[in-house]
């Protein structure tokens, strides 16, 4: 059973949230704190996704998701912040959430945006469903190698750990070298036809990517900026 981790201190969204991912079919672990967050991480089976609230009391959620992101990056963390948090919600990305949704927010955009996370999540992990052969193991592009099986990036020969999100916006990238990529199409890519998360999530994702991957960051050689536009990969 796809197993997800609520975090949230306010009891009565926290239920709600829980009943309704429950009746999606999750077995769900729910928390009032990060604090009781990562005693329930640790001891369970991991999670596929987590749902973590910004504003707690104690350790809050920001800090969670960079504890939880270090020690696990497959699974799928979304950000619940409140109205005007702008700035929260960019900061819980770029410290490795893989989306983010503001409250109010409906009970089943969530469930939504959740199910999206983890069958991205799940279509890179354990169950892939392709067929043996179809397809080469490992994608090649100038010093970068992409394995496909182990999921795991190299440059020269080292290997660079990448967030699931990650690892498809580099599959995207190698499958198409050199095109410029619209933001809206490598959204499509990474998160499926119909999802209707922001763009920015896309910018972020490539920030960090390219803190990963480039030599200096900020004149990258390998994820040049289409400006207006997207990004395009360059070997
Ligand atoms: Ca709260």
């Amino acid at each position: 059973m796809k197993r997800v981790l609520v975090v949230e201190d306010e009891a009565s969204i926290r239920e709600m949230i829980a009943l309704n991912l429950k009746m999606a079919g999750w077995e769900v672990l729910e928390a009032g704190s990060a604090e009781r967050a990562l005693e329930l991480f640790h001891a369970a089976p991991p999670c596929d996704a987590a749902l973590l609230d910004i504003m707690l009391p104690g350790m809050d959620g920001l800090s969670l998701c960079e504890t939880i992101r270090r020690s696990n990056s497959d699974i799928g963390i979304i950000m619940v912040s409140a109205k005007g948090q702008e700035a929260d919600k960019i900061r819980g990305l770029s410290i490795g959430a893989d989306d983010y949704i503001t409250k109010p927010f409906s009970v089943s955009e969530l469930v939504a945006r959740v199910e999206a996370l983890v069958r991205r999540v799940r279509r890179g992990g354990n169950g892939d469903t392709r067929t043996p052969g179809t397809e080469p193991d490992q994608l090649v592009s100038g010093p970068f190698v992409l394995d496909e099986k182990s999921r795991v990036l190299y440059k020269a020969g080292n290997a660079i750990d990448l967030t699931q999100v990650e690892f498809q916006i580099m599959e995207l990238f190698f499958r198409n070298p050199g095109t410029a990529l619209v933001r809206e199409k490598i959204l499509e890519g990474v998160w499926g036809k119909g999802y209707f998360g922001d763009v920015k999530i896309v910018d972020v994702n490539i920030r960090r990517l390219r803190m990963k991957i480039e030599d200096e960051p900020s004149s990258p050689q390998h994820i040049l900026t289409v400006w207006g536009y997207g990004y395009r990969w360059n070997a």
